[in-house]
């Protein structure tokens, strides 16, 4: 049965009307979609919206829409709307006054709680703040039980991308949490797939190509003969394979200096079509490829960059082989991207709430993380120095009086607005964010703050019952350049403490998607609010029958069949992705001291503000960097 046959598949086929599990959080409530069975643990919360933790509440668990889940961001849109304080009423004080408050529970509000206890003492008491039904921000974790085994997944943030580069001040992180990256050598089995001959494939798909077609081995055993397996133009693949394969300088004689300027401003599309002058039918084939990194496509993105990245599948992008565009050698061998814990970084998350609070989370070491299981219940304790707030949606941060006399931060929890004080207040959250809690912000900073804009990304998982269909085609990643999902990939293979990774095939997988919505031809920031005006009306049915209807497409040929072997679906929606990094296309070139981020992260009396954003850089390292630099201005600021 070849792939078209299957054009006009019925929502039954794809198995719509397949009981798997749909749960979503809902104002901080479970909520069953269709009428499904709901958790054991659901039944013994408290659903008041006052302690919503307590009991068995475990939010890794849940599947359906993850990520920014319904819920977390109501209030939120409520305030930049200037529709909050309209209704929103007198705040109740809780009267708990804190040392430091830090609003957002990603990897920088933890990391800047853990160096704010390094400076200050750790009795001094510290409250979290955080709209989300879990902690770790962008690094979530993701569970899954497929064939009485549980899966993990990474909902956000995935690995700690070369550790080597990391500043010092993030390195002594990962050895205070117990982490060494060393470990992930033997935990990441980089021979698995190739040793069962899997490799990258190219699903070719009839709405962008005319028909239907996976074809495995990118690039192999040559260009010419994978491209003449690929439906595309005579022209697209004698074009596709040239640029790939011979070794031209197509800016020779110019100076270094003079390529790079000009590659800096001109797009990867329009180096492909103008300076290799390859066929324009070749750009669907790459128009894709550049989405995991940057959130939009060719025509956005500076070829330099491209030259400098290549894409996220460790393919380069071709046409710079023999440019000479680097100077020198690159300064030592590169990392693999091997250090990956089984849920991405929500381990490091998950080691920063284990030094905060060891009592929420059992063990000693980097692989026990991996399936201690966190108590929900002990985030929030009276008795506890530190303390984190789920379900909290911050809506003001003030001065009430004197800078000195600290800080009033204002949250809906539950359906109440209530305050807390504090000393000080760390806003690790988001810039964007940040000119809506803290309107007394002088303008250029908060303009500055507005600036950036965060990239709307979406990472699904989808438990599978098996990965066969992926061993009959001989593929581990598949590129999809004109799919719902560009990028589908098998997990990657790590085995850490208690976890075994499945790798025979006929176990059960956790599968990758990825969709960066977007709208080509407009900047890249204009394209990052399209893309999450996209995903804000984008519900979990319409994605659901997307995989489905994509899986089926791709892998049926193989013997898949979407509705059995379809265990579980998790999307992770993030309108507020990855930091926003300048765009030479787009952005002017301002001097160091003027950029939008710097301008914006100054500190503001007892408020500093930590988080990504701050170093207008999508890392983890960046996080805690960031993190580390806002303790140190608050903690200066009280001598
Ligand atoms: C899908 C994805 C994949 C990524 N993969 C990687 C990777 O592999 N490696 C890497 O190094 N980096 C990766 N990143 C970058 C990632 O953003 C950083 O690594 C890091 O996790 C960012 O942490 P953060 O604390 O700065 O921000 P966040 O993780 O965004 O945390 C900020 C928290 O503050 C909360 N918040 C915002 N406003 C409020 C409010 N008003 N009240 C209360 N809480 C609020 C947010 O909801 C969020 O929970 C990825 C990012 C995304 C989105």
């Amino acid at each position: 049965m070849t792939g078209d046959s299957w054009a006009d598949r019925s929502d039954r086929d794809l198995g719509m009307d397949c009981r798997i599990p749909r749960r979503d959080f809902l104002n901080g409530m479970a909520l069953a979609i269709g009428g499904l069975a709901l958790p054991d643990w659901f039944s013994s919360l408290d659903l008041s919206g006052q302690a919503p933790e307590q009991a068995a509440y475990y939010p890794p668990a849940l599947t359906g829409m993850r990520g920014n889940h319904d819920g977390a961001f109501a209030h939120a849109h409520a305030l930049r709307d200037h529709a909050f304080w309209t209704s929103a009423g007198a705040p109740k004080p809780t009267g708990e006054r804190y040392d430091l408050v830090v609003v957002g529970a990603g990897l920088s509000g933890l990391a800047a709680a853990h160096f704010y206890r390094q400076q200050v003492g750790a009795r001094a008491r510290v409250l979290i703040l955080d709209n989300h039904d879990d902690f770790g921000g962008h690094a979530k974790r993701n569970e899954f039980q497929v064939g009485g085994r549980t899966m993990l997944g990474y909902g956000g943030t995935q690995s700690i991308e070369s550790p080597a580069k990391y500043s010092s001040v993030a390195k002594r992180l990962l050895v205070e949490l117990g982490v060494e990256t060393k470990r992930f050598y033997q935990a990441y089995d980089q021979a698995l797939y190739s040793s069962l001959n899997l490799g990258t494939g190219v699903f070719f798909d009839r709405e962008t190509f005319g028909t239907d077609r996976l074809v495995a081995g990118m690039g192999s055993p040559s260009w010419p003969a994978f491209l003449a397996k690929a439906p595309l133009s005579v022209a697209a693949r004698r074009d596709i394979s040239r640029v790939y394969t011979e070794n031209v300088d197509y800016l020779a004689g110019r100076s270094r200096a003079a390529k790079r300027a000009l590659l800096a401003k001109t797009s990867y599309a329009d180096f492909l079509t103008k300076i290799v002058k390859l066929d324009p039918a070749v750009l669907p084939f790459f128009q894709t490829r550049t989405n995991d990194l940057w959130g939009v496509g060719i025509e956005a993105v500076p070829a330099l960059a491209c030259f400098e990245q290549g894409d996220d599948y460790g393919n380069p992008l071709p046409g710079f082989e023999a440019m000479g565009l680097r100077e020198g050698e690159t300064g030592g061998k590169e990392e693999p991207y091997i250090f990956h814990f089984p849920d991405g970084n929500a381990s490091l998350a998950r080691l920063l709430v284990r030094r905060l609070l060891p009592e929420a989370i059992p063990g000693h070491t980097m692989e026990d993380i991996v399936t201690a299981r966190a108590d929900y219940g002990r985030l929030d304790d009276s008795r506890s120095a530190v303390r984190i707030r789920l379900n909290s949606t911050v809506v003001r941060v003030r001065h009430t009086g004197p800078a000195k006399d600290g800080v009033e931060v204002a949250y809906m929890r539950g359906g109440v607005l209530q305050t807390v004080r504090g000393a000080g207040c760390i806003l690790a959250c988001y810039n964007g964010m940040i000119p809506h809690l803290c309107p007394e912000l002088p303008e250029p900073q908060r303009n500055a703050l507005a600036y950036g804009v965060k990239t709307p990304l979406i990472y699904t998982h989808v438990a599978l019952r098996n990965w066969s269909a992926f061993q009959r085609l001989g593929v581990n990643q598949i590129i999809a350049p004109g799919s719902y999902h560009p990028y589908v990939a098998l997990d990657f293979p790590v085995s850490l403490g208690g976890y075994k990774f499945p790798s025979r095939p006929e176990e059960p997988m956790v599968l990758f998607l990825l969709r960066t919505p977007c709208k080509p031809g407009l900047s890249q920031r204009e394209q990052h609010r399209a893309g999450r005006a996209e995903l804000l009306e984008t519900n979990f049915a319409t994605f659901e029958r997307n995989i489905r209807d994509q899986l089926a497409r791709m892998l049926i040929p193989a013997g898949f069949d979407p509705a059995r072997d379809i265990e579980a679906i998790t999307v992770n929606r993030w309108a507020h992705g990855y930091s926003y990094s300048y765009n030479s296309l787009f952005d002017p070139e301002w001097p160091k001291p003027e950029r939008p981020h710097i301008v914006g992260r100054q500190r503001f009396g007892r408020i500093a503000i930590a988080n990504a954003d701050a170093g207008a850089s999508a890392y983890t390292d960046v996080a805690i960097n960031q993190a580390h630099r806002a303790v140190g201005e608050l903690v200066s600021a009280r001598k």
